[in-house]
């Protein structure tokens, strides 16, 4: 393992949603544990670019900030070992966020696909500027690298792209970040559609192990397997997708017998909820007793912002130095 003062920086964040869902913890907070050990970190609970679309009901942010730091340290993350924290805690990030404003035009942040894809219901100039903040969030940070899955290769080339036009404009100061890029399992909802809280198609860490069987009997199914001994196709069925992460030798145990049809779908899902709700009872168990804290929970965050203002102010006074504008200095 590096030392602490060789490690790598690593930057990752995500929008307050209140508490996570299974698709959160197999797609990043599982990497974020094992990453923590070997880079330094720092995770951003991303409240500016919640507000984009929050801006009439900022009150429910406080709540969702507190709920998702609860899952992430119940998930494993230590504090001790990475730096957690509110975005709207550095200010440094909005300073970094105007000078990068100045070096793309419009045109190039109206093709974005973010805007392309949310323009009808989002088209506040903030919304516009959003991918020009998320560069920010990592530049501000002089991150060397972001971890993404594969498909998000383009998350990161805004910042990359950005942090060179800076160094090309004003001489090296920036790091020009790049992806630390992991398989994430494919995690798919009730519905079939990507597990997301948007789609009411998840499954929350926070649920019961009764509601989470409750919630796993509603799940899509392959559509032609309609009884046992009916041939399934557990590659097109989303439980099957769990068991992959959550049944040891799926493959071998779940896949064949469903094939035949020797599996039906009422116990390959009972077989799944066992085993998830196995996996996620430990979690469970540390969510509840930090739901017990909240003076702990905001003392983590606190300390994380402290943590994180002070690289990011470090790395704007070289910014302002660079540019010539560190008037006094
Ligand atoms: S037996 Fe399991 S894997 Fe096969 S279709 Fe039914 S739920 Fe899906």
């Amino acid at each position: 393992m590096n030392d602490t003062k060789t490690k790598e920086v690593i930057l990752s964040g995500m929008q307050p949603t209140g508490s996570l869902h299974v698709g959160n913890l197999e797609g990043a907070l599982r990497n974020w544990v094992e990453l923590q050990h070997d880079y330094e970190m720092y995770l951003c609970i991303v409240d500016w670019h919640a507000l984009t679309a929050e801006y009439q009901h900022p009150e429910v942010l406080k709540e969702q900030i507190f709920q998702m730091a609860v899952d992430f340290l119940a998930a494993g993350l230590e504090p001790e070992k990475c730096a957690i924290f509110i975005q709207s805690d550095v200010k440094e990030h909005l300073e970094l966020h105007w000078i990068f404003s100045l070096m793309i035009s419009v045109p190039t942040l109206t093709r974005l696909p973010t805007y392309t894809e949310k323009k009808d219901t989002l088209d506040s100039y903030a919304f516009l500027g959003y991918p020009v903040l998320q560069a920010a969030d990592i530049c501000v940070y002089n991150a060397h690298k972001v971890p993404v899955g594969k498909d998000q290769a383009k998350h990161i080339w805004l910042a990359n792209d950005l942090a060179k036009r800076f160094n090309n404009y004003y001489g090296p100061t920036l790091n020009e970040p790049e992806g630390l890029f992991r398989k994430i399992p494919l995690i798919l909802g009730s519905d079939n559609r990507k597990m997301s809280k948007s789609y009411n198609n998840h499954l929350p860490i926070d649920m019961t192990e009764e509601e989470t069987q409750k919630r796993i009997r509603t799940f899509y199914t392959d559509e032609k397997k309609i009884r046992r001994g009916d041939p399934g196709r557990p590659e097109q069925c989303p439980v099957f997708l769990l068991h992959r992460v959550y049944t040891p030798n799926a493959e071998e145990e779940v896949a064949p017998p469903c094939k035949t049809g020797e599996l039906g779908c009422v116990d390959c899902k009972k077989k799944l909820t066992d085993n998830l709700n196995d996996a996620l009872r430990p979690i469970r168990e540390r969510r509840t007793a930090l739901m017990a804290t909240p003076d702990y929970i905001w003392d983590v965050l606190t300390t994380g912002g402290n943590k994180a203002r002070k690289r990011a102010a470090e790395v704007m006074d070289s910014v302002r130095s660079a540019m010539k504008i560190n008037y006094r200095g």
